[in-house]
């Protein structure tokens, strides 16, 4: 095992929780400490993910993934899912946060729902559930569709893409939660047919600052306004191959 600085670690992502506002308890501290060095241990099998560097894996996956808590009016919110989730991405860290909701985690590589899985086990929670699968597959199953509160994603597709990748998951008056990069503008005028198609609207975007964390940081929410129709999302790889 690598010698790891479980003293640095929790002195670097206290120090981001609090400038982010964010309270948190001994225990998810110590559950956050788990995650890493299970993902560090991990990575080196399943090849999870490029950022490995401790102050890295903080900012971009651990504080990247919570900067959005203080954004959600989280009244009315129960159900959440998170496509792509890859090692868990914002999905089961939000989890650690707000551990009396149900979450789901997808993803079609079933190494990195192997490796959620066995850290589930491992932080004993319940209340999520990690799945393989393809979002286009999974939105046109009944208990799935059209049945959560608030999709997430980060990281998986252009916003054309994404929301027919999220949108088919949400109930009428439900909200996607989409971290994108400097380039969200472009996204989301290349989006506005996609949105219409998929009964959804852009409700707001938010410039977010991740502590510590020098790169531009965006938060799209939409909102779903009307019953997406039942032909989408198309079949595997469509909606990527030809974006609405
Ligand atoms: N959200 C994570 C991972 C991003 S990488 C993060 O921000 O770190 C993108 C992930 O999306 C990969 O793990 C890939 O397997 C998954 N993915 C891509 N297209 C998908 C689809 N159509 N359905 C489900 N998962 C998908």
């Amino acid at each position: 095992m690598m010698n790891l600085n479980k003293d640095k670690f929790i002195t670097e992502l206290q120090g981001g929780l609090r400038e982010l506002n964010i309270s948190y308890s001994s225990e998810q501290i110590e559950q956050l400490w788990e995650y890493y060095v299970f993902f560090i241990n991990e990575n080196k099998k399943y090849n999870l993910s490029a950022i490995t560097e401790m102050k890295e894996v903080i900012t971009k996956h651990f504080l990247d993934s919570v900067v959005i808590l203080s954004q959600i009016e989280l009244k009315n919110v129960k159900r959440w899912v998170d496509i792509g989730t890859g090692a868990g991405f914002p999905g089961l860290v939000l989890k650690l946060f707000l551990p009396g909701h149900s979450f789901y985690l997808v993803d079609s590589s079933s190494k990195k729902v192997n490796f959620l899985n066995q850290l589930i086990y491992k932080l004993n929670l319940n209340g999520i559930n990690a799945v393989h699968g393809r979002a286009e597959d999974l939105a046109k199953e009944l208990d799935w569709r059209a049945s959560f509160d608030l999709v997430t994603s980060r990281a998986v597709a252009s916003l054309n893409v994404l929301a027919e990748y999220t949108v088919p998951f949400l109930r009428i008056g439900g909200s996607a939660f989409l971290y994108k990069g400097p380039e969200y503008l472009e996204e989301i005028d290349e989006a506005k047919n996609a949105l219409k198609t998929l009964g959804a609207e852009l409700k707001e975007t938010i410039e977010l600052d991740v502590p510590g964390l020098n790169a531009e940081r965006y938060l799209i929410i939409l909102e779903k306004i009307e019953k997406t129709p039942p032909k989408y999302p198309r079949r595997p790889g469509i909606p990527n191959k030809r974006p609405l």
